[in-house]
């Protein structure tokens, strides 16, 4: 029997602010615990919660950006609970209007494109935190977290497989670091995600019953738990079984998924509209405003580097993979005019060492590194000696041709120096220069690893060959 995975995630996003949602302490990370509180994210009694305007701004960029329809009118709504990390007894969150609804944003996997639903996204407060001291009988709680702002996006159960989950998270997450919304730090935990996931038999219209996968925090975490809950769902029901409606942590540890507790529904949580709070209203004025401020998004800069530089899709994508590696590309192309050769450059030595989200920490210049191909190009240095000076600038973040000059790694393009090599190398291998002789034309490769390895790689190799050529057809001297 065969089955059809589904699976919808929700995913918070902790928002770009300097203060917190409903009060104006500081929303900086890893400060002392309980050092960014006041009575108002304390949960003190009598206090008034005041809506950051940044936080409003922020939800209108992403609905802008994935084609929600913004409520002009919409609140905030209680969620009631309890909890030792939530001091007033209550999320102060939105439920039934929210922010906005009904956008979507495309994926592509294995190259097949999809437009992928989202349900809703609103504004929500984040809780505090717990400290489970290990060792300890006792559990802390740090409330700096408490208030911070976040924006909670619902996609509808569109997605089909762990590949497609984790291809429309990295999109929204592009997406809401392009937008410079979010700093989508998930080691901080300011993007994570919760996974719903069911199995229903292939050609069946009504969804099965699904588990949630709570709070997960990297991109790998999030395939291997779906994967594995698949795999799991499926033996359930292959065995006669239903799956159980429930709450699941994934134990990166044991690679499992494990029960954390029974699956609460809306109406547990007595959602009503916080009377502490007055409608937001959105006028079309600030809309506007909004859109004019928006920079030019993941989807449509690919696209563009597709048509501009002449590059292929799978090219585009990576280099628009963040704002600060499509900005890095296109500073360099500025100076370089070989767009696709600038392109592998950095799909290999240069993402090697930093992925597209860390590309402000590498010391490498775009300038200096299309600086460097251009040595290349003009012959100064082979491609292979390039691969040596590249290391040394990401080490020190000298310019190229200083490195070259300090350590002497000029291309080799004299032919009266090398010929005497070249000569000296034929000498000595008689049984390699009679193959050559023989047709066996690929031996040329030895020769030419020969005087690299004499030149320390330095010898030029269009030059060498040439040299080697024109040697071994002379024949024995
Ligand atoms: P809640 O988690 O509060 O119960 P919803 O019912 O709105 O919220 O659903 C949350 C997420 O679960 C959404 O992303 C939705 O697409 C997804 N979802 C709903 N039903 C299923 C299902 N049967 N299988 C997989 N995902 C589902
Ligand atoms: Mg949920
Ligand atoms: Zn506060």
């Amino acid at each position: 029997m065969e089955f059809e995975t589904v699976i919808g995630l929700e995913i918070h996003a902790q928002m770009k602010t300097r203060s917190k949602i409903f009060c104006g302490c500081s929303t900086e990370f890893g400060a002392p615990p309980n050092t960014h509180v006041c009575p108002v994210c304390l949960g003190m009694p009598g206090v008034l919660p005041v809506l950051n305007r940044q936080v409003v701004e922020n939800a209108i960029k992403l609905a802008l950006a994935t084609e929600l329809t913004i409520n002009r009118e919409n609140r905030f709504a209680r969620k009631n609970y309890f909890y030792p990390d939530l001091p007033k007894g209550y999320q102060i969150s939105q439920f039934e209007l929210p922010i906005a609804e009904h956008g979507r944003v495309e994926i592509e996997v294995d190259g097949a494109r999809r437009w992928i639903g989202i349900t809703r996204a609103h504004m929500e407060e984040d809780a505090g935190k717990l400290i489970h001291a290990e060792h300890e009988p006792e559990s802390y709680v740090d409330l700096n977290r408490a208030g911070t702002p976040l924006l909670e996006i619902v996609s509808e159960p569109d997605l089909r497989s762990p590949d497609e989950a984790v291809a429309y998270l990295k999109k929204i997450h592009a997406i809401v670091r392009y937008l410079d919304i979010s700093d989508g730090n998930m080691q901080e935990g300011s993007f994570r995600c919760d996974a719903n996931i069911s199995l229903r038999p292939m050609g069946r219209q009504e969804f099965g019953i699904r588990t949630e996968l709570k709070n997960m925090n990297s991109f790998k975490n999030v395939q291997l738990a779906l994967e594995y809950e698949v795999r799991r769902q499926r033996d359930v029901l292959l065995d006669g079984g239903e799956v159980v409606q429930e709450t699941l942590l994934w134990n990166p540890d044991k690679n499992r998924t494990e029960p954390m507790r029974g699956k609460e529904e809306a109406h547990d949580y007595r959602y009503f509209p916080d009377p502490d709070l007055p409608p937001v209203f959105i006028d079309e004025e600030w809309i506007e405003r909004m859109r004019a401020s928006l920079p030019e998004l993941p989807d449509p800069r690919r696209q563009r580097f597709m048509t501009a530089f002449d590059l292929p899709a799978y090219d585009a994508g990576i280099l628009t993979a963040s704002r600060e590696l499509a900005d890095y590309f296109e500073t360099a192309c500025a100076t370089y005019d070989q767009p696709k050769k600038l392109s592998n450059w950095i799909g290999t030595e240069l993402l090697r060492e930093y992925g597209p989200e860390r590309i402000g920490e590498c010391p490498v210049r775009p300038e200096s590194l299309a600086r460097l191909l251009i040595m290349i190009e003009e012959g100064a240095i082979s491609g292979k000696i390039a691969k040596t000076v590249f290391a040394a600038m990401l080490e020190s973040g000298t310019e190229p041709d200083v490195i070259v000059k300090e350590k002497g790694l000029v291309q080799m393009s004299d032919e009266g120096a090398l010929q005497a090599l070249v000569q000296e190398i034929v000498a000595v291998n008689p049984a390699q220069a009679q193959q050559f002789r023989d047709g066996k034309t690929k031996v040329l490769g030895f020769f030419v690893g020969q005087l690299m390895q004499k030149t320390k790689g330095q010898a030029n190799p269009q030059i060498a060959n040439k040299l080697f050529r024109q040697a071994l057809a002379a024949g024995p001297e």
